[in-house]
């Protein structure tokens, strides 16, 4: 029970990462408040916890009325916050020529003007109560580029720089703020990848094995891997960790491209 008596909120709460964080939390001992804008979704995984462990708070993270009544909702528990966690995200992935302008706006709007806004409002709580721990869901497309994602890879980028200068900041107010830079992990958002393996005429298991046959774990995770680490993060127990940004990837991070394109080469023309 390494997070009883906290309080968390987590943005992008009623699926995929985000629900792993709050159901992981919730085990762990916290109380959490999720949001995010389907009323229903979050409301699936509040009945999915223990009766009073977890409220619900729909509303957009790009717009400040909304980010500002997530806020109010969490201090309604015990009237602080200790634990914030970001984890709304929107992947637009086209290229420069194809990306409009509006949509490099929207990814911006919610992968960092949300987690901005969130920490701009939150973090005088959390001075107020003596301290706290902020967790910045990023992504690998923060440290290697994916083709065809300027808006994602740049917003996370920036996510990044931003998460270590609240580190720097706030760190004298016991305020710790590390990222988590996720590999694939199986969620609605990587739901693309169904359609690119139905093109190549095979199944999303398949494909997706074959994808990993270069990482050096070999499999992919659910979003349970990264809420053990959100956990860890909110916790205690990395209580001298500050601006750290942490890849939980199964290891894809280290493999050399170039490298893994020669055994891949070597494999597939050798059978031929
Ligand atoms: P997901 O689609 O299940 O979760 C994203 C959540 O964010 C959804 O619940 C969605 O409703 C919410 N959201 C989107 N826009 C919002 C907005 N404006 N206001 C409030 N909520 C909003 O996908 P996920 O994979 O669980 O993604 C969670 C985070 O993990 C994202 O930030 C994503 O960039 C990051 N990530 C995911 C992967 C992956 O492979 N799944 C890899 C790297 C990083």
């Amino acid at each position: 029970m390494k997070l009883k008596g906290k309080v968390a909120l987590i943005t992008g709460g009623g699926s995929g990462i985000g629900a792993a964080v709050a159901e992981r939390f919730v085990a762990d001992g916290a109380k959490v408040v999720i949001t995010g804008r389907r009323e229903e979704q979050l409301e699936k995984v509040v009945n999915s916890l223990p009766s009073g462990t977890a409220l619900k708070c729909r509303g957009d993270v790009s717009k400040a009325e909304d980010v500002a009544q997530m806020v109010e909702t969490t201090l309604t528990i015990n009237g602080g916050i200790d634990i914030l966690v970001n984890c709304a995200g929107l992947s637009v992935l086209k290229s420069i020529t194809n990306i409009t302008l509006e949509e490099w706006h929207q990814t911006f709007a919610i992968n960092l003007d949300g987690p901005f806004m969130l920490m701009q409002a939150t973090i005088p709580h959390m001075i107020k109560g003596g301290g706290g721990s902020i967790i910045n869901i990023s992504s690998l497309a923060a440290l290697r580029h994916m083709t065809d994602a300027p808006a994602y890879c740049s917003s996370k980028a920036a996510l990044n720089v931003l998460s270590r200068q609240v580190a720097i900041d706030y760190g004298p107010q016991k305020i710790r703020c590390n990222v988590i830079c996720p590999g694939f992990v199986k969620t609605e958002m990587t739901e693309g990848f169904s359609k690119l393996a139905e093109e190549v005429g095979t199944d999303l298991d398949t494909f997706i094995a074959n994808i990993f046959k270069n990482i050096p774990l070999r499999h992919p995770e659910g979003g349970d891997k990264i809420a053990s680490v959100c956990s860890f993060l909110a916790s205690e127990d990395s209580a001298y960790m500050t601006g750290v940004v942490i890849p939980v990837d199964g290891g894809t991070n280290i493999v050399d491209t170039f490298g893994a394109g020669i055994s891949r080469a070597i494999t597939e023309l050798s059978s031929k």
